[in-house]
């Protein structure tokens, strides 16, 4: 039984309510606080690898903050820390905002680069567009740094006396290729890290060992659950990203579909939930089994759970027990309830095997 957690609060609040690890920091959350969004912006708007990477580094050290934060909060209990998701414009000004302020007011020269950058990053389906590990593709050296910053914080709460777990996710990955980029970007940076002395403990502390990282996955698209077999080669662990899951099976945006198709729809009788807070178990969850079954076929030792929404719905988690997933995870919250839904599933199981 695992929590969604972006900062250190909501991980000490999971910890209060019984979460076993955290099963999806959103590194995103950290990118749109006040202080770092206009550097974010600026390693959007480089327009030389000098000052990407000049940005990419002053980023590496508030990551390294955060992370530390949470791994001191979670020690002893895994960390799942996905590298960033959503499309680069999100952290932009909308281009219409800048349309209008331009045409009335003027803009600043910084604001005519952010309205330029604002174009340039604008896609007409965002959320199938360049977005997931389809970042670290166009923007060479994200994840490595996002990587760097979580080992440097795993290694700095190591010296302090705390057991960091640290589990590293790549979103949206639909092709073993991908995946075998993405997994040699992390072991590049994970193997520099390992050539470095191991911190010093301090007095009277126990010697420090580094963590051994695992290098998972998200299945968050219909190909991601059918080519599961092709994925696991290069994870050590997929987490199922339900909500992207059900908006790419159904292909209802997830944005959009709740104010108006998803009422008419109950109310027509054409769905009995929605399908975005109970596992449609027929089509979604079909994809769930079946990628179970592909990606422990070769590797037996593979683990899987989930994150999107439905890891906290009762119904729902009783359905991943029968998938074969070793844990669910869902906002703080939610976590008491989904420990006795996750209870109920296994008696029930157990019910019906000594039936
Ligand atoms: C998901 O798609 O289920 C998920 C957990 O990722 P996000 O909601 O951040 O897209
Ligand atoms: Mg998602």
């Amino acid at each position: 039984m695992r929590a969604n957690a972006d900062t250190d609060e909501d991980a000490r609040k999971a910890r209060e309510l019984g979460a076993e690890g955290i099963g999806l920091c959103r590194t995103e959350h950290m990118f749109l606080a006040a202080d770092r969004l206009p550097v974010v912006r600026r390693m959007i708007l480089a327009s030389t690898p000098e000052e990407e990477q000049a940005a990419f580094e002053e980023l590496r050290k508030v990551q390294k903050k955060d992370f530390a934060a949470i791994l001191k909060e979670m020690s002893g209990l895994p960390v799942t820390v996905r590298l960033l998701d959503p499309p680069l414009h999100e952290f932009l000004p909308r281009v219409d905002d800048l349309e209008i302020e331009k045409a009335t007011k003027g803009l600043s020269r910084e604001d005519e680069d952010l309205l330029r950058a604002a174009h340039e990053w604008a896609e007409v389906n965002p959320m199938l567009g360049t977005r997931g590990v389809r970042l670290g593709v166009v923007k060479p050296g994200l994840y490595a740094m996002q990587v760097r910053a979580l080992m440097e914080a795993a290694d700095e709460v190591s010296s302090k006396g705390y057991e960091p777990i640290v589990e590293i996710m790549i979103p949206l990955t639909v092709t073993r290729e991908e995946l075998a980029l993405a997994r040699s970007w992390v072991d590049e940076v994970l193997s520099d890290i390992n050539s470095r002395p191991v911190p010093k403990a301090k007095k009277g502390q126990k010697v420090v060992k580094r963590p051994k990282i695992s290098i998972g996955t998200m299945i968050e698209t219909p190909r991601a659950a059918l080519r599961a077999d092709e994925l696991a080669e290069y994870a050590d662990f997929f987490s199922f990203g339900t909500n992207d899951l059900t908006q790419m099976t159904f292909g209802f945006s997830r944005d959009d579909v709740e104010s108006r198709l998803m009422p008419a729809y109950l109310e027509a009788g054409l769905l009995k939930r929605n399908p975005f807070e109970t596992i449609d178990q027929n089509g979604v969850g079909e994809l769930v089994f079946l990628a179970a079954q592909r990606g422990r076929k070769v590797k037996r030792s593979l683990k899987l759970g989930v994150c999107g929404e439905h890891g906290g719905d009762p119904e729902s988690i009783d359905m991943f027990y029968r998938a074969g997933l070793n844990y669910v995870s869902c906002s703080p919250y939610r976590v008491p309830i989904a420990r006795l839904s996750a209870a109920q599933a296994v008696i029930g199981t157990a019910k019906t095997k000594t039936k």
